[in-house]
Parts: structure tokens; sequence; C-alpha cells
């Protein structure tokens, strides 16, 4: 498919709603929802629409059919041969949670898990809970002055008590992309796992994932244009098949008494209850669509636009950009703060011009402290945009500045 901004954004309701004056650039937040999604969604749940897994007519067959195709055009995006090692979930913070449960089950006192001070609170959170219940140990990663992760400090981070590097393939604030075949050595050398936070990587083209070395990758169907409510975890096959349940409930099991429970295989046994269908088929549509644009052309345009941003951001007085100032090994989010602008102001003024930024901790608040400050605005880019989207921001803070200064 062309990669022309103007023929992706054809593409999706949002903007064929809204023609002109709307520039979304907070995709890395949530992506608008491709039309293949949302046709998907709205198929299945107006025309196809069944539990999966239980019934056997024909509607409920192929609602199960429709489910497990999805799953397939995940795993297809993620690289992943056997769709079976992909649990649908509600989104990357389940996905980490059930490892911290899952996986945490077998920790010990004093075993250690690192995570980066880069994170966004649902891969820090899920741990520290995990802390309270196992005694673990965390230690942190720090990050480099330009918003990257500190890789020097690895083997002062890594001991042999260490269990797990839990750590983001790219930051929702600086957009550093993370270095995982270093992590992946290092917890190599001491038997430990690797988890990734995939949450911001995924919607910037196709990966191979188990090449990557790592043990497990969680990702959010909504910030790769599909709908709210599902998102992926993939596990490595010979981790999964020994994880124990995380939730219980319906169709994660084999057989039920009140003496005792034994559990279905993976993916079920991780996914009790009833899934999110609708929004799980929708993410597969999307991921489907994501694999059929032409990624060099995206990604050119991506670093362009990010080039475009940090040098207007750089011509304004007193602002200053957290996060790569180049465009190697980054994608195109950009965070920044302006001297004498609270960045909630700042989104507010550009808001009633139509520009959609996000501006506070980014619900990363050990960055924030890291960097010293409460919070920044932040500009991220996807295939739909263009120079027009970063022109209307960088002219909107020029009059937002002069309003706030
Ligand atoms: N990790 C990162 C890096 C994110 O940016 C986000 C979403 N802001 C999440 C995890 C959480 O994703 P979700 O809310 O879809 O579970």
């Amino acid at each position: 498919m062309s990669a022309d901004a103007a023929a992706i954004r054809a593409e999706f309701p949002i903007f064929t709603r809204r023609p002109v004056g709307f520039h979304y650039l907070d995709s890395a937040a949530t992506g608008q929802i491709c039309k293949a999604a949302a046709e998907a969604l709205l198929e299945f749940e107006t025309q196809s629409r069944a539990n999966v897994k239980r019934s056997i007519y024909p509607l409920a067959e192929s609602a199960t059919e429709a489910f497990d195709g999805a799953r397939r055009e995940i795993a297809a995006y993620l690289g992943v041969a056997d769709a079976d090692e992909v649990i649908v979930t509600s989104g990357t913070t389940l996905g980490i949670n059930l490892l911290a449960h899952a996986f945490g089950e077998r920790l010990a006192e004093g075993d250690e898990v690192v995570l980066s001070e880069l994170e966004h609170h649902s891969n820090i959170v899920p741990w520290q809970l995990l802390r309270e219940r196992r005694g673990i140990v965390l230690r942190m990663l720090p990050a480099t002055d330009d918003g990257r992760l500190d890789l020097e400090a690895l083997e002062q981070a890594v001991s042999g008590r260490c269990k797990a590097i839990s750590v983001t393939h790219a930051s929702n604030v600086t957009g550093a992309i993370t270095d995982l075949r270093r992590i992946v050595e290092a917890a190599r050398a001491v038997g430990a796992r690797v988890f990734v936070d995939g949450a911001q990587r995924a919607p910037h083209g196709p990966l191979d994932v188990p090449a990557l070395g790592v043990d497990a990758y969680a990702i959010s169907g909504h910030k790769m244009f599909g709908p709210t409510g599902a998102g992926a975890l993939w596990v490595r096959r010979e981790l999964l098949d020994e994880l124990p349940p995380f939730l219980g409930g319906g169709e994660m099991i084999q057989t039920v008494s009140f003496e005792r429970t034994t559990f279905a295989r993976p993916p079920h046994r991780f996914e009790a209850g009833t899934p999110p269908i609708g929004a799980g088929i929708g993410m597969g549509a999307a991921a489907k669509w994501l694999a059929g644009l032409d990624w060099q052309a995206a990604t050119r345009r991506e670093l362009r636009l990010t080039e475009r941003i940090l040098d207007g951001l750089g011509r304004i007085d007193g602002v200053r950009v957290y996060g790569p100032s180049g465009l190697q090994g980054r994608i195109g989010v950009v965070s920044f703060e302006a001297e004498g602008a609270h960045s909630h102001d700042i989104c507010h003024l550009l808001g009633q011009r139509g520009v959609c930024l996000r501006g506070g901790h980014h619900c990363a608040q050990p960055l924030m402290e890291r960097f010293g400050v409460v919070a920044t605005t932040r500009a991220s880019l996807a295939p739909y945009n263009d120079e027009a989207d970063v022109d209307a921001m960088l002219q909107g803070l020029d009059e937002a500045l002069a309003l706030l200064r």
C-alpha cells in the first residue's frame, strides 16, 4: 500500500470526518483506529457475535475461527511461527501483570529483577507488587542524559541473583529504542529471562520478536491502530509451558472438581473467562493492515518529521528536549519542556488550535525525577502524520508561548 500520508489518512475514519484543522500527535497514548480494524470489530459485534471456544453451532464456530485468525495475524506481525505462543490480553498492562504473577510465583526472597529508569509505570508497579508478595529485590538500570538506557551500567545491575530483566523496547517519553542485544547477552550470562514492554515499538513496523532473543513481549492493540480493550503477550514456548496460570475462571481449565483443577494448555491457560473477542478480532485486522504498509517509506517519513520537530523546537528560546538529539535508534516520540510555561497550559492552548499533544508525567514518574522535571509536553508520530501536523504544532507552540510567557 502507498505510504503517502494522505492515502494512509484515507484509511482512518476519524480523518475522513475531520479533513482539515485536526493534527493528531498523540499516537503514543492511543493510535487512531484504521478502517480495517473498525470494520472487523463492527462486523463481529453486529453480524457474527457469539462466544468463542464454547458452543459448536456455526455462528459460534466462526467466531472461534475469527478469534484464532486474529491470533495468527498478531503472531505473524510479531514474527512468531506458532500462534499458540500468543496470549490475547487486554493490553500491555495485563501482559506484564501476567508475567509478574506467573513467572514471579517461583521467585524467592532475595531474587532480583532488573528494570530501568525509562519504564512506564505498567512495567514498574507489577514488579513492586511482586516485591511485596515474594520479597524480591528490584534493581534499576539508569537512563542517560539523552534519555537512553545506560547499558554501561548493565554489569553492575545484573548480579548472579538476577532472574529477569524487564525493559521497554522504546521509551514512551524519549522515543529511544533499546539495544536489546546487549540486555539479552547480560541476562543469558546469569541465566535470567528477558521480558520486553513492546507497547511503543510495535506500532512502528513488523517485528521478529523470537530473533531478538527475548523471552516475552507485551503489546497493546489500541496503540497499533486497533480497538481499545485488546492486546497480546508472546512468551517463548519453553517458558510458556512451565508458567502456572494467573487468573482463574472459565475456559482455562481441563477439568474442575472441588478437590482439584487441571489446566488447559497455553494460550488458553492464560485466557480465563470471555476474552476481548471483538477487540481481539479488530486488533488482528489492524496487525494485518500494518503488515501491509510500505515501512521503508513510512519510517523515512517518520524520521523526517521527527527531525522537523527537533529542528523547530531547537529554534524556540528556552525549549529543552528530553531524549536523543539525533535520529539514530529512535521512534517519532519527542518530549520537551518550555521554560516559563506548564505543559498542561501548552496542551490546552494547542488543543484549541486542533493540535493534540500529551502533557504530564506520561506514567513515567521515575524518569521525570531523573530529568528533574514534573512534566513534559510530548508529540508522537504515526504513519498518518505529515508536515502540516508538525508545522501546526510548531506555529501553535510559538503562539502559545507568546501568551504564556
Ligand atoms: N508501556 C508503555 C511504554 C506505554 O507507553 C504504555 C501506554 N502508555 C503502556 C506500557 C501501557 O499500555 P496499556 O495502557 O495499553 O496497557
